[in-house]
């Protein structure tokens, strides 16, 4: 938890002393990491530990919170200027000739946001990533625009958000708060935490945590209601700007963001499903985004707004330098995930058996968007082959954030027809190769505590029975109540897992498909045939690659993809009876 190896110096600067922690060579570009309420600098300390080895990381106790002392009266003591001058004295100390990177969390990102528009610290900042922290400002315009142009909608945000800040009309009350933090709020507050928001306990909050509280309180006293009720007309960043919003904060809505193009026009989107506290429960994800985002804006003039690191995928914000590993990645819906991934600008491992389609796949997600793409050969069904692979991925890729097993293999013919030989062959590929994905993945998921998702592709087939496909659906309806079963185990660590019910999709699987209990000929024929049926439905692997990542956005547990799939699916719920009459008629093939 403590910032092991952080040098510390103490800056003083209007009659106030800040404590000053310092990670990572000085002569690499500088990153200063701002907290909020009630915190210290310390609640960086995951965060900055993995950015210190590619950068200068600066933390600081915010006046009257850590070891830096508090203004005396402390009324009046915490206006944005004061903030504003402490943060000049900060990297006049740390960084004198070179722009610093800004890193704002919650009330940190309050105040950076004062920082990154004001006049006086312009040139000298040279990104600023904000996190759970709005411009006063900002907000004191959003208000006025929905008090003024009222329509339910607006009026639903502004109750929503003033349903989300009671704790700040609390803040405002004399005394209480105090007593509270330096009372029973402040002893429980850990635990809170911990349960709440699942921050990790590790000695997170320090222990200076009911004084932080108590003098933060004036954050609030001293900033909130002037600002919002006159807000600044200029307030508009004058360096280029990543905006990450966790999807599940309980203090702040998403819409606070909705205009935030009129202040800060080329800002970086991301998105999280996470809540508040991102900086103890995401650190790798937050580390990844400030590393990418303050490398692609190093070395440029001051104020030009960066090319960025901007992916425009539809889904950008949310997979933007997420490591999605994809098997089966060679061919048909497996290729086009790992593409719409790419376009997405994640970071993609392409899986198959076939090296050469792999090494495709991953070339062209490089041309796509993706900032790195990898191939690797694995035969999903083979266990030491996976648990080598899931070794590999660790140790130079990192851990996967969504894992989509997609590896399957058809077979068709009549039970009697099926031999134990064909049946082992379909459930080693298609049901063992879940299994060993979801155990290996899942564990370094699980390991790591920082959340991600696993979608598994099963069928339409896994809910509709028939004569034909009798191995091949067995195999599929394992993967959907293994991915039911597994979506209750992981829901506790915030690991999603989804199943994919395509349908019938225009892919290369009718090629490779086998057909039991006829000759090689024969065989061949039925191949075509499906292939010219599946050509006929024609629907593209592309469409079935959105509703995956759809699927992943929105938790989604199980997913028909084509009409005749959720049709199925309905039928299944519904009419049961009318699916098994169905399944008796002869099939096509
Ligand atoms: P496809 O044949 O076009 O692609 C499958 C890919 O998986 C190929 O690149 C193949 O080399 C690879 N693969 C096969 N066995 C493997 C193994 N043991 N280890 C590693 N890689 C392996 O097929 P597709 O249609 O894209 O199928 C993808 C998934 O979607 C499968 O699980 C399939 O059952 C499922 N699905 C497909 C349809 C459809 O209509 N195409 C419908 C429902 C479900």
């Amino acid at each position: 938890m403590s910032l092991v190896g952080a040098r510390e110096r103490r800056v003083r600067t209007g009659g106030i002393e800040l404590c000053v922690a310092e990670l990572g060579d000085e002569r690499q570009p500088t990153v200063v990491l701002v907290h909020g309420y009630p915190d210290s600098k310390e609640v960086w300390s995951e965060v900055a530990v993995r950015l210190a080895d590619r950068f200068h990381v600066v933390l600081y106790d915010v006046r009257g919170h850590g070891r830096s002392t508090a203004p005396r009266p402390l009324r009046g003591g915490f206006t944005l200027e004061k903030l504003t001058d402490d943060f000049l004295a900060v990297i006049d100390a740390v960084s004198p000739g070179e722009p610093v990177h800004l890193v704002g969390h919650d009330w940190g990102s309050v105040q950076s946001w004062e920082f990154a528009t004001v006049a006086r610290t312009e040139g000298r900042i040279a990104s600023f990533t904000s996190m759970s922290g709005p411009s006063l400002d900002h907000f004191g315009h959003w208000i006025k625009t929905r008090v003024r142009r009222p329509t339910p909608r607006r009026i639903g945000q502004l109750l929503g958000q003033g349903a989300k800040s009671w704790y700040v009309y609390m803040l405002h009350t004399p005394v209480l708060p105090e007593l509270a933090w330096r009372g029973p709020l402040g002893k429980r507050w850990p635990g809170i935490l911990q349960r709440l928001e699942k921050v990790p306990a590790d000695g997170y909050p320090t222990a200076s945590l009911p004084s932080d509280a108590a003098h933060g309180a004036w954050l609030y006293r001293d900033n909130v209601r002037s600002r919002l009720g006159r807000p600044r007309e200029d307030a508009y960043a004058h360096a280029p700007v990543q905006l990450i919003t966790p999807l599940g904060d309980a203090f702040l809505s998403e819409r606070l963001y909705d205009e935030l193009e009129k202040w800060a026009p080329n800002a970086v989107r991301r998105t999280l499903p996470a809540k508040h506290w991102i900086p103890r429960t995401r650190p790798d994800q937050l580390a990844a985004w400030i590393a990418e985002f303050v490398t692609a804006n190093e070395g440029r003039e001051n104020g030009v707004p960066a090319n960025g690191p901007v992916a425009t995928g539809r889904y950008a914000e949310r997979f933007g330098g997420q490591l999605v590993l994809v098997t089966g990645a060679g061919s048909g819906i497996g290729r086009a995930t790992a593409f719409a991934f790419a376009e997405a600008g994640a970071r993609v491992v392409a899986v198959d058996r076939d090296a050469e389609a792999a090494a495709r796949t991953a070339e062209m997600s490089r041309l796509i968007g993706a900032p790195d793409a990898w191939a690797e050969t694995a035969d999903v069904s083979d266990e030491q082959a996976m648990e080598k692979l899931a070794g590999r991925v660790a140790a130079e890729y990192g851990v996967v954030d969504v894992l989509v097993n997609n590896a399957g293999i058809g077979l068709s013919g009549s039970f009697l027809d099926t031999t134990a030989e064909d049946w082992r062959k379909v459930l080693d590929v298609n049901l063992w190769g879940v299994i060993h994905g979801c155990r290996l993945f899942g564990k370094q998921m699980a390991e790591r505590g920082q959340g991600g998702h696993i979608v598994n592709i099963a069928s339409a087939a896994a809910y509709m029975p028939s004569k034909a496909l009798p191995a091949y659906s067995t195999s599929k309806a394992a993967v959907l109540m293994l991915s039911e079963c597994l979506r209750a185990e992981l829901a506790g660590r915030d690991i999603g897992v989804s199943a994919i019910c395509p349908g019938i999709v225009n892919t290369n699987i009718t090629s490779t498909a086998r057909f039991a209990g006829v000759d090689a000929a024969e065989e061949q024929r039925r191949q075509k045939r499906s292939a010219r049926l599946y050509g006929l439905r024609n629907y593209p692997p592309e469409k079935v690659a959105e509703a995956i990542l759809r699927a992943v956005v929105r938790d989604e547990a199980v997913v028909p993809v084509t009409p005749e799939a959720r049709g199925a699916r309905l039928l299944h719920r519904f009419a049961p009876g009318a699916l098994r009459a169905i399944a008796r008629a002869e099939p096509p093939l």
